[in-house]
């Protein structure tokens, strides 16, 4: 992908696929605070406050036509994502979790996403984002993207991955793996291994590789995911230096030393933002990770999926 020399023409775009949910938090028959949340969302999120005007954003889901899904979109115009790619379906509601803080602020998380809009996204002849992926410059897509799509979803999914590959476009698969949201292990393996397959970029995270397959030990887990039939790969490996590789030429970029973790949730999802708006715009694998770490780690010392704005203002310039 001539990323570099677009990028001076036109900006540079990028679909993430996937679900946000609506979020409950506070105690159960307490005061709830609402908020949203997915994996893909926050990551789109990031790209598009790290991409600025060179990179546009799009997020592709299915929401309800509730004043819900109306509060999200607004949301997410408001960060700069793009909303055209997001299919509307009369009378379907988005996903919900609760996450319940116990006395010793322990949280739980309650979910209600067996119903929701989202897993319906490819039940329409043709999605916006089919339709518009010739005009992208790049997918982005995770394991829960796929687990909470029916089969039908998944190939059509997997489908726009190959066709898009095959265009030269970069389509970055990530393992969030859910073991909760796939039928079986074996189930999830397969459908991992094929999108896989149809992918230019993988990022891993090297606890869900373990868990996925089912490995002795991280190590085990790292070198598995070296072997992936990927030209790109990056494994996250927590406070551990993230390992990249272009090519099998493989390169270890040390993350960030952090005082205080705070709250890591989406660590991985704001890595994958940081590393894909560098490469998006022609930057190196490593040059790449070690901006997903800078990034990563400011968001794991504030709590929440997506940090106030101001809180990362120095890293986005
Ligand atoms: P995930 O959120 O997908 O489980 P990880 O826990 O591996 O992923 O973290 C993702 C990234 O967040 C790491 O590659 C690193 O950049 C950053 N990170 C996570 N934990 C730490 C930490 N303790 N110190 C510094 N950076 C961290």
């Amino acid at each position: 992908m001539n990323t570099s020399s677009s990028a001076t023409r036109r900006p540079v775009s990028i679909a993430a696929l996937g679900e946000c949910m609506l979020e409950l938090q506070g105690q159960a028959f307490g005061t709830l605070r609402q908020s949203f949340g997915g994996d893909t969302l926050n990551t789109a999120v990031y790209l598009a406050r790290c991409g600025g005007a060179g990179l546009q954003v799009h997020y592709a889901t299915a929401l309800g036509d509730d004043s819900l899904s109306a509060g999200l979109l607004e949301r997410w115009a408001a960060e700069g994502v793009l909303t055209g790619l997001v299919q509307r379906l009369p009378g379907r509601l988005p996903g919900l979790y609760l996450i319940e803080l116990d006395e010793g602020g322990e949280r739980r998380f309650h979910y209600w996403r067996g119903q929701a809009a989202a897993r319906s996204y490819f039940e329409a002849a043709v999605t916006a984002l089919e339709a518009q992926a010739d005009a992208l410059d790049a997918l982005y897509l995770s394991g829960i993207s796929l687990a909470i799509l029916p089969p039908a979803g998944r190939e059509r999914a997997l489908a726009l991955m190959a066709r898009m590959r095959a265009s030269g476009k970069l389509v970055a698969f990530d393992n969030n793996y859910r073991p909760r949201l796939w039928e079986s292990v074996a189930d999830a393996r397969d459908w991992y291994q094929r999108a896989f397959a149809a992918a230019t970029v993988a990022l891993i995270t090297a606890d869900d590789h373990q868990a996925l397959h089912g490995l002795a030990d991280l190590d085990a887990a790292v070198a598995a995911a070296q072997a992936l039939p990927v030209a790109e790969i990056a494994i996250k490996r927590g406070a551990l230096p993230a390992r990249v590789g272009l090519h099998q030429i493989w390169q270890d970029v040390l993350t960030e030393s952090v005082p205080r973790v705070v709250d890591t949730t989406a660590a991985g999802d704001s890595f994958a933002a940081g590393y894909l708006s560098r490469r998006l715009r022609g930057g190196a694998p490593a040059e790449a990770a070690a901006f997903g770490n800078r990034l990563a780690a400011r968001v794991i010392q504030h709590p929440g999926a997506l940090i106030p704005r101001e809180a990362m203002q120095d890293l986005i310039g």
